[in-house]
């Protein structure tokens, strides 16, 4: 389970994130959708301590962070949300001097100080997992958008997160790459992969999410279950947002 209760991000002046309180049952899928600027990048950077709220409480399984404007996080405290979480972002992000199976491998080693052949043996099972294993050995830019980020997808679960989080995953994909994607989440929500995802993908969304959260000017507007978010949401304005992605 993950909580977040009256989460707060300033950036000096500006507040990005106000109050937000959400939880999403370990096994879920939730799905975050809003008009851009609205908060959804920074709220998973939230998450994963990219960036640290300006306050209220994350709690993700046994371990849970307060946080307050001056307070500064343990190096102890950031590490033990951190693991809990795995990251995929628009652009892929892989290294580029790693290849595919490195980089799943990577993190395993640096981080969690897994013997070599270990992380192979599960860099391995997750490149299969993702449909991937035939390209172990090619270097980032010889795969396509699509390849590239179901290695992303496999070096995210790697260290087996708690949450598997995802910014846009699909957005800087034509449509035929981006299905493979959604194949592979949806292999993973199936299989019972807790996941937060924004996205503006309403195949995605609603494919795979069983709630939609609608985060609009830093704030959650709206949530409920995805067809009824989809289908008739409350606010006129979420309505507006929502016809744009169709
Ligand atoms: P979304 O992902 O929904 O498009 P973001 O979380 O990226 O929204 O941005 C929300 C707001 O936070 C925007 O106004 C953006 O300019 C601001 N913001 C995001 N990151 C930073 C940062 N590092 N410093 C200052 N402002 C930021
Ligand atoms: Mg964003």
């Amino acid at each position: 389970m993950i909580a977040l209760s009256n989460i707060t991000k300033r950036f000096g002046d500006n507040t990005v994130l106000s109050d937000v309180s959400l939880s999403m049952p370990e096994g879920s899928v939730t799905a975050l959708i809003g008009p851009s600027g609205g908060g959804k990048s920074t709220l998973l950077r939230c998450i994963n301590l990219l960036e640290t709220p300006s306050g209220g409480t994350l709690r993700i399984g046994e371990a849970s962070v307060t946080f307050s404007e001056r307070g500064r996080l343990s190096r102890a405290e950031t590490q033990m949300i951190r693991q809990q979480t795995g990251m995929v972002f628009q652009n892929f992000q892989l290294f580029p001097h790693r290849t595919a199976i490195e980089n799943v491998m990577e993190g395993l080693i640096t981080v969690l100080r897994w013997p070599r052949e270990k992380a192979r043996a599960r860099a391995v099972a997750l490149l299969e997992k993702v449909g991937m294993a035939h390209k172990a050995d090619a270097w980032p830019a010889t795969l396509s958008g699509g390849q590239q980020q179901r290695i992303a997808i496999a070096r995210a679960l790697a260290p087996s997160p708690r949450v598997l989080l995802c910014d846009e995953p699909t957005s800087a994909l034509d449509p035929e790459l981006a299905a493979e994607v959604v194949d592979v989440l949806a292999q993973l929500a199936r299989e019972g992969t807790t996941m937060v995802m924004a996205t503006h993908d309403l195949r995605l969304a609603s494919q795979i999410a069983q709630t939609v959260i609608v985060l609009d000017g830093g704030q959650v507007v709206e949530t409920g279950p995805a067809r009824q978010v989809f289908d008739a949401p409350e606010r006129e304005r979420t309505a507006r947002f929502i016809a744009t992605l169709k």
